[in-house]
C-alpha cells in the first residue's frame, strides 16, 4: 500500500514571519497548482494536512485543495510541536485547529499529523486529545531518531492501532529503512531530496506500505535561511549556538534541486491512496497493536 501526504503551512510562515511577501505568495500558490494537477493527471487523492491558522487567514487555499478530491486532514493549529506544550495547551491548539479546519471546509477532519512529527514516548498523551477532538487516525509516528520529535521505540513501522487509557487510534508511520544498520526515511524531506529517482523506485518496490510525505517548501526548493540565535530558540527551543545553527542551515538547504520533477515522477511508481481510502482498504484485524 502506497500513500501520499503533503503538509500545507507555508503561506501562514509567510505571513507571520516575512510580513506576506506577494512574489512568496504567488511562488506556493504555483507550486501547489502544479502539484494539485500532476496529481489529477495520475488521479490520485492524496490526504493534505493543513494547520488551522491557513483555514483561517487562507481558506481560499483550503477550499482549492478540497475542490480537487483531496483528504484534507489537521495539522495542528500554528505548527507548535506537541513535545513543546503541555497537555492543556495541546487540547486547546487541537480544538481550535479542527473546528478552523471543518468551518473551512463544512465536514468532519478526521486524520492528523503531529509538525514536526512530535508525538514521542514523551508525550503519548497526545494521541487521547486526538481521540477527544474527534481525529480517528493519525500519520504522526516516525519509528526512527531524528533531530526533533520521532519515536524510535514505537515499535512497528506497519500500520498500527494505538491503545492508550481506554482510547484507541488508526497509526499510519512513515517506513524507514536500513542502511548500514542506521534506519533512514527516504520517503520525504532531506533523504528524499538526496536519493536517486531510480534508488527510490527501487525501495518502493521492496515495501508493501510506504508513507509519502511533502512540504510545499520542498517542492518550492525554497532557500531555508541561516536563523539568527533569536530566531532558532524562538522556533526550536533550546540555545541556539553556532554549531546547532550552521547543521540546521545545512539540513534544510541539503541537496535541493528539482524536487518537484522528482515528486511528479515517483507518483507514477505506486497506486496512491490517501489516509481516508487506505483505512477502509486495511483489515485493521489483523495489524499490530500498540499499547502505551
Ligand atoms: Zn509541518
Amino acid at each position: 500500500m502506497h500513500i501520499i501526504t503533503l503538509d500545507i503551512e507555508e503561506w501562514y510562515f509567510e505571513k507571520t514571519f516575512h510580513n506576506g511577501r506577494a512574489e512568496q505568495y504567488a511562488l506556493f500558490d504555483r507550486t501547489l497548482d502544479k502539484c494539485l494537477q500532476a496529481l489529477s493527471d495520475v488521479k490520485i487523492t492524496a490526504t493534505f494536512f493543513c494547520i488551522g491558522q491557513m483555514a483561517v487567514h487562507f481558506p481560499e487555499v483550503i477550499k482549492k485543495i478540497q475542490e480537487c478530491g483531496h483528504e484534507i486532514g489537521c495539522h495542528s493549529n500554528v505548527h507548535k510541536w506537541l513535545d513543546k506544550m503541555t497537555p492543556d495547551e495541546c487540547r486547546e491548539d487541537t480544538r481550535i485547529a479542527v473546528d478552523s479546519l471543518e468551518q473551512c471546509i463544512g465536514k468532519k477532519v478526521k486524520s492528523y499529523r503531529a509538525p514536526a512529527f512530535s508525538i514521542t514516548d514523551k508525550n503519548p498523551w497526545a494521541f487521547e486529545i486526538l481521540v477527544e477532538n474527534g481525529i480517528e487516525r493519525d500519520a504522526s509516528g516516525f519509528p526512527a531518531s531524528r533531530d526533533f520529535g520521532g519515536f524510535p521505540e514505537f515499535g512497528t513501522d506497519k500500520p498500527a492501532i494505538v491503545t492508550r487509557n481506554g482510547i484507541s487510534i488508526r497509526e499510519f508511520p512513515v517506513c524507514p529503512i536500513n542502511i548500514l544498520g542506521r534506519k533512514v526515511v527516504y520517503s520525504g524531506g532531506g533523504y528524499f531530496r538526496f536519493f536517486p529517482k531510480f534508488y527510490i523506485r527501487h525501495k518502493m518496490h521492496h515495501q508493501d506500505y510506504v508513507m509519502m510525505y511533502f512540504h510545499i517548501s520542498d517542492l518550492a526548493a525554497l532557500k531555508e535561511k541561516f536563523l539568527t540565535c533569536k530566531e532558532y530558540e524562538s522556533y526550536y527551543k533550546e540555545p541556539g549556538t553556532l554549531l546547532r545553527r550552521c547543521k540546521r542551515y545545512f539540513k534544510d538547504n541539503f541537496a535541493f534541486g528539482n524536487t518537484l520533477d522528482k515528486f511528479c515522477s515517483v507518483i507514477h511508481y505506486g497506486r496512491f491512496h490517501n489516509l481516508s481510502m487506505a483505512n477502509i482498504s486495511i483489515d485493521w484485524k489483523k495489524s499490530q497493536c500498540v499499547r502505551l
